[in-house]
């Protein structure tokens, strides 16, 4: 089959939720992925940073064949001789006390949220079925009906109602709006260190600290959303140790599967996790010993290759090579680590998707986020001579448009 017959075939079986750039990939390696046509492409996306270790990591790709020649699922009706190694070490690296595993990153907001309002309802009082959880405009979370129903973005709603209540909505990197909307019956803040989805919406320096402050002051509980900015692509293992602070509860996901397998998980302390109790929550496949063992191996990588000072050395430079193209439309680059957007300025209507689509034909993948910008979140394993490589066809593609 060719490129169109692949293109045809998905479209005619596979419902349209989504508008892909029309590459057909069929093999991964590294920073780079081929085409069923045998091009060659740099990956700018890494799923959303799902693959931070390079496509099929060695050793991660090892973990998991071994495991599967093992056991690969339990179920939580029985124990499994993965999952404790492996979430005592994601307790580890997150300084988080206990966690609880699951399987999409929709999945883990989703535990976060009854975490929220049991402990509160529980513990401090708020009466049964009130109370309400601040989240920030433009926020992305995930994609069921609870979590689009607190979505601003109208094409994540559109005909899906009736919502959830429960949620109020303030701006983001707003401090003040938050200690404003505190109320007695609120539950706390669920909010994105950095926006990803809105576009690289990177908060000013101490707004962490800020919300910290405000939640411990208010006795309100802060819920981060570390999906994406997790695991080093910030230049830290979270987004949150750079502002030296702790959330109450953690939400983890993407490339805690390296890329493999999906594997996420919710985090909190001791007395937070001790709501959930026997048959108050659960997954059929959250903790199995495959994903266990896949998020071991994926953490270990993460360590011993200290992706985190990787990400802040291949992201200046980066952004460094970027500030040297020569465009009049480039309205604002804005990054932490390897996560990196770049603003183009464009008429009303205009998107950057034709920008995609050119960087695509020159062998470099990457998405718009929000319209007018480009995300570059290439696996943090990238080497100055890969950003090289795709720089030469970045630099006249954006001169260009
Ligand atoms: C991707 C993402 C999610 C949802 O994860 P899924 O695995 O797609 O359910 C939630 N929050 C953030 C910040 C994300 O980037």
């Amino acid at each position: 089959m060719n490129a169109k017959e692949y293109l045809d075939l998905e479209k005619s079986y596979g419902a349209h939720n989504y508008h892909p750039l029309p590459v057909v990939v069929s093999k991964a390696k590294g920073v780079w992925v081929w085409d069923v046509d045998g091009k060659k492409y740099i990956d700018m996306l890494s799923s959303y940073s799902a693959v931070n270790q390079g496509h099929l990591n060695k050793r991660i790709v090892k973990a998991a064949t071994e495991q599967m020649k093992r056991v690969t699922l339990t179920s939580r009706a029985f124990s499994n001789d993965r999952m404790g190694a492996f979430l005592k070490k994601l307790c580890e690296v997150s300084g988080m006390e206990m966690a609880l595993p699951m399987n999409t990153g929709a999945e883990a907001v989703e535990t976060s949220i009854k975490l929220a309002r049991r402990y509160m309802h529980t513990k401090k009082g708020i009466p049964e079925n009130e109370g309400d959880i601040i989240v920030c405009e433009n926020n992305f979370h995930g994609r069921t009906t609870t979590i689009i129903s607190f979505s601003s973005d109208p094409d994540s709603k559109k005909g899906f109602g009736p919502f959830a209540p429960g949620f109020v909505t303030i701006p983001y990197n707003d401090p003040k709006a938050f200690e404003k909307a505190i109320t007695k019956k609120t539950i706390g803040i669920l909010v994105e260190p950095i926006q990803g989805e809105a576009g690289i919406n990177v908060p000013s320096p101490g707004y962490l600290k800020e919300l910290r402050r405000i939640c411990d002051e208010k006795g309100v509980l802060l819920i981060l959303d570390e999906i994406q900015t997790g695991f080093c692509r910030t230049g830290k293992m979270f987004c949150f140790q750079h502002e030296g602070i702790k959330p109450d509860i953690l939400c983890v996901g993407k490339a805690l599967g390296g890329g493999l397998y999906p594997v996420s998980a919710c985090l909190a302390s001791r007395e937070l996790m001790s709501v959930f109790t026997p048959g108050s929550h659960g997954s059929t496949f959250g903790g199995n010993p495959l994903a266990a063992a896949i998020g071991e191996e994926s953490l270990n990588v993460l360590l011993d290759e200290h992706l985190d000072k990787r990400a802040v050395e291949m992201g200046e430079y980066f952004v460094s090579r970027l500030k040297e193209v020569n465009s009049s439309k480039i309205k604002q680059i804005r990054s932490k680590g390897l996560l990196i957007g770049v603003e183009f300025q464009l008429g009303p209507k205009e998107t950057v998707r034709p920008i995609c689509e050119k960087l695509m034909a020159a062998g470099v993948l990457a998405k718009d986020t929000h319209e007018k910008t480009i995300r570059f979140a290439p696996p943090l394993v990238i080497s100055k001579a890969e950003i090289d490589w795709a720089m030469e066809r970045v630099k006249p593609v954006f001169e260009g448009a």
